[in-house]
């Protein structure tokens, strides 16, 4: 039996940030953590992938990292180059993605970087709709959905102890698929939700959703909970608070990603 904490190590969208203005909430792209034992998984590997790897550095007992990408636009992969570049062989890593893998083969490589970083990298190919197990471990289940964003991306849900977490970045609502959303993410403990811009300031087919439209399919999909993530980089504490606020007036079950916080679930 685990406790699940989620750890964000990245809360950003598109671009990180840096600066007194983003002190509070965080200038990393995304990237979230959960330990299951001597095992790490990650959502993700945007820049927040560099600070989590300094954490695992000085961290004892966690014997293998599984990556689970959900596509290859760069805030979902730069952290790679820093993480990768600074693991030593003590631990063993293991990438989980649809097409995002094969693009990947050409990023991590010269001309783009000085090395190729997927030399002993293991890398294991998801089909949406088909579920799985991590490598090495028999206890979490997942599955991935095919997502709603520009140029695909896959989106992830994990069953464990009877616990269960859903990961919607990117995403932008499409009507037509919302059934198949409602069943994927049904009774969730937490939902991960694509906060890009703020309400009414949406950019219909950007990709990217506002807290109230997470809020609302928490509802619907008899979710407990939603954390807020992929803040657009204009949205400074100031703004953030300002719309975590606006979310509490509502009752919503709704949580403002902060990187380095422990969520659990
Ligand atoms: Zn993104
Ligand atoms: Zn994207």
């Amino acid at each position: 039996m685990h406790t699940l904490k989620l750890i964000p190590w990245g809360v950003r969208g598109s671009f990180p940030v840096a600066g007194a203005d983003f002190l509070g909430y965080g200038g990393n792209t995304s990237c979230f953590s959960l330990q299951l034992g001597e095992e790490l998984l990650v959502f993700d590997a945007g820049s927040g992938l560099a600070p989590l790897g300094d954490w695992l550095r000085r961290r004892e007992g966690i014997k293998s990292v599984h990556i689970l990408l959900s596509h290859a636009h760069l805030d979902h992969v730069l952290g790679l180059f820093p993480f990768l570049s600074a693991l030593g062989p003590e631990r063993q890593v293991h990438l989980y993605g649809g097409a995002a893998l094969d693009s990947l083969k050409t990023l991590l490589s010269p001309p783009y970087w000085p090395l190729s970083l997927l030399d002993g990298v293991r890398l294991h190919r998801v089909r949406p709709g088909k579920s799985f197990r991590l490598a090495g471990n028999g206890g979490a289940l997942l599955s991935a959905m095919e997502g709603s964003h520009p140029g695909g991306c896959l989106w992830y849900r994990l069953d464990l102890d009877g616990k269960s977490l859903v990961y919607l970045l990117d995403c932008e609502p499409d009507p037509a698929r919302r059934p198949e959303l409602l069943r994927f993410a049904q009774g969730a403990d937490l939902i991960v939700w694509d906060a890009n811009f703020p309400p009414r300031q949406e950019k219909p087919g950007w990709g990217h959703s506002s807290w109230v439209q997470g809020a609302a399919l928490a509802r619907e999909a008899g979710a407990k909970r939603v954390l807020m993530a992929h803040y657009a980089r204009d949205l400074d504490d100031r703004a953030l608070q300002e719309l975590e606020r606006d979310a509490a007036r509502t009752g919503s079950a709704c949580i403002f990603a902060k990187e380095r916080t422990e969520i659990e679930l």
